[in-house]
């Protein structure tokens, strides 16, 4: 089957559950799904739900120029969300709209197969590493990640929304921006 097909199959499944968040739009993706680099953030903000394209608005500007310290784009790269409607009052995705959409993101994970995923803050490492507490326990750490019978290589650096308010860790950040560039994960 392909691609194109299986995600379409899984926005109709995301979809199901858009009457948990009344009014909002789906934020499915952004980006080439042939990409061997995924990324994945936390949620939609207004922006976003507005445009329904991931990563659109402040966050969004400061997460293309990170990509672009490392000679990506966002169309050379996959874009989404752990929750692909925005939360009510930009309020961060609750633990049971995690694990409800945990199951859909590891769906597109498959369909995607990219060869490194990166994560975005710590919605993302709870969602996809389950990783609970301090981020920098995880932050800029390759983690192998299994899902059904394949492995995914999954690094993991600040929220840009994170850095916004956090200028002074933008210096880490591009660190593990360059580990993620160059490593030949496999
Ligand atoms: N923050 C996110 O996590 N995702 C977006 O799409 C926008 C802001």
């Amino acid at each position: 089957m392909n691609k194109e097909y299986l995600l379409e199959n899984l926005k109709k499944k995301i979809n199901l559950h858009s009457q948990n968040f009344p009014g909002k739009n789906l934020v499915f993706s952004d980006g080439s799904y042939l990409s061997e680099v995924m990324i994945i953030g936390e949620a939609p903000g207004m922006m976003e739900d507005k445009m329904k394209i991931p990563f659109v608005g402040r966050a969004g500007k400061l997460l293309d120029k990170m990509l672009e310290s490392i000679n990506l784009n966002r169309n050379k790269c996959y874009i989404t969300n752990v929750v692909n409607f925005r939360p009510e009052e930009n309020r961060k995705p609750t633990l049971d709209e995690i694990l409800v959409f945990r199951p859909l993101l590891f769906n597109h994970i498959e369909i995607i197969m990219p060869k490194k995923i990166l994560l975005l803050g710590a919605t993302a490492a709870y969602a996809v590493l389950d990783h609970e507490g301090p981020l920098h326990i995880v932050r800029g750490i390759w983690k192998k990640i299994n899902i059904n019978k394949y492995y995914f290589s999954v690094l993991t650096t600040f929220h840009p929304a994170y850095l916004l308010r956090q200028p002074n860790l933008k210096d880490l950040s591009y660190k593990d921006l360059k580990k993620f560039a160059e490593s030949n994960v496999i």
